[in-house]
């Protein structure tokens, strides 16, 4: 009997994992992606959505077609409960059983860190499609009636990378737009420091960061939680009220419901515990990966600092998810290692018509070396990345750096 392997999700972590199965093991396994959207999303590009420079068909690409490419079965369906003692999953298309599951369901939003988040107007985030769509919208009437402007994270968000891109990009719009000396803009971060970015900081990032608002003329509130947001006002939890007409605010992340459900399977906030070869702590025959596997954060701080879980990481647990997938199928103990902590950082932040690239030797701190390059060609080396991933993608060549 060939063994069936189960992939719910179908975008970074699910797309990678799921192909690797099949390239790993050719014709002697099943693989089956269930996911809710049919389409995969190169989240990076949220940010360029709102101002127009992206439409969603742009970014995005039909999965099944891809999947059908490499013989992967793919469902277009939703997950609602996970059996695990049974190896069963429900789903709003039928029972699929399986003998190894992978979860890569990735994010929901958590407005509730924010009272007031999901009724303000002129609060939007872009951590999803449909959320960046809506920003664009929002855009649009900022246009038509413009004043101060506030990008910011919450307390226990992890997406800084995407809050700092979009900070720069809003400046560079207001430029082409003939505002930015006419309206304030403010970044409110829960990062102790500029350039923290949720892995600690890296050597001159924060002198950067600092000359990057300076020269931009963006004001920057550090360490400080937001308490509540109400239509044209965000209140800090120092006091401070900061007037807004356009608001955009990256919420904390939380897991999906269908996992968070599963006794024994995932944390208070729905992510999955792994080993570093991303087999759940609980069930060796389940695995996580991407943002749906919990990080522990390691560093306690008054303020909740959440951590990126970024693409890269993402695919590298994927491929070490699928080795190992492959080993005990093969009838091998599980080889492959990769702690979070000890993946690569390797991220090109867009900044409008300017970036920096980021490259450190670990995720997360002890390091031995991390810099930060600013300048022109990353802005350059972001859209080439973008085209480039997505074709890889497309294509299923999941094996292509
Ligand atoms: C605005 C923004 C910008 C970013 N920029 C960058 C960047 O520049 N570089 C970078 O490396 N990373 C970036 N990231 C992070 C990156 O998006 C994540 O690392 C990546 O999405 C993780 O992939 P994933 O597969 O774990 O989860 P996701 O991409 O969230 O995919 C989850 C999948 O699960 C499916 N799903 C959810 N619930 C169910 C269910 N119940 N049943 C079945 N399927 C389900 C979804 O349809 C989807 O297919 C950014 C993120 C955001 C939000």
């Amino acid at each position: 009997m060939r063994k069936k392997v189960l992939v719910l999700g179908g975008n970074f972590g699910g797309l990678h994992v799921a192909l690797g199965v099949r390239h790993e093991l050719e014709e002697d396994v099943d693989v089956t992606v269930v996911a809710e959207s049919d389409r995969f999303l190169f989240t990076p590009s949220l940010i360029w959505l709102p101002f127009g420079k992206r439409r969603p068909a742009d970014i995005t690409f039909a999965l099944a077609p891809t999947f059908g490419m490499h013989g992967v079965e793919f469902v277009h369906a939703a997950a609602t409960s996970i059996d695990a003692r049974a190896r069963l999953v429900h789903t709003t298309k039928g029972v699929l059983p399986y003998d190894y599951l992978v979860i890569a369901t990735g994010y929901r939003n958590t407005f509730d860190a924010l009272p007031g988040f999901a009724d303000a107007d002129g609060a939007y985030t872009i951590t999803t499609l449909a959320d960046a769509i809506r920003a664009g919208e929002g855009w649009r009437g900022f246009l038509d009636a413009p004043g101060p402007v506030v990008i910011g994270a919450t307390q226990g968000a992890g997406c800084f990378g995407a809050a700092y891109e979009f900070l720069f990009n809003t400046s560079y719009q207001l430029k082409k737009a003939g505002l930015r000396g006419r309206v304030p803009l403010t970044y409110v971060t829960t990062e102790p420091f500029l350039g923290h970015f949720g892995i600690g900081g890296l050597p001159g990032g924060e002198k950067l960061l600092k000359l990057f608002l300076k020269k931009e003329g963006i004001e920057a509130v550090t360490g400080v939680a937001m308490e509540e947001i109400a239509s044209g006002k965000l209140r800090l939890a120092d006091g401070r009220d900061l007037p807004y007409a356009y608001a955009m605010i990256v919420p904390p992340f939380t897991g999906q419901e269908v996992v968070r459900t599963v006794p024994g399977l995932a944390d208070e906030a729905g992510f999955v515990p792994v080993r570093d070869t991303y087999q759940s702590r609980g069930f060796p025959d389940i695995y996580a990966v991407g943002v749906a596997a919990a990080v522990q954060v390691p560093w306690t701080a008054a303020i909740p600092v959440g951590v990126p879980k970024t693409g890269f990481p993402t695919e590298v647990q994927a491929r070490v998810a699928a080795a190992n997938i492959a080993a005990q199928i093969r009838g091998e103990e599980p080889a492959k290692h990769k702690e979070f902590g000890a993946i690569p950082a390797v991220c090109v932040m867009d900044a409008g018509n300017n970036g920096v690239l980021i490259l450190a030797d670990r995720m997360l701190p002890p390091r031995k070396f991390g810099v930060m390059i600013p300048g022109p060609q990353s802005h350059a080396a972001k859209v080439m990345f973008e085209k480039y991933f997505l074709w890889k993608t497309r294509h299923g060549y999941v094996r292509l750096p």
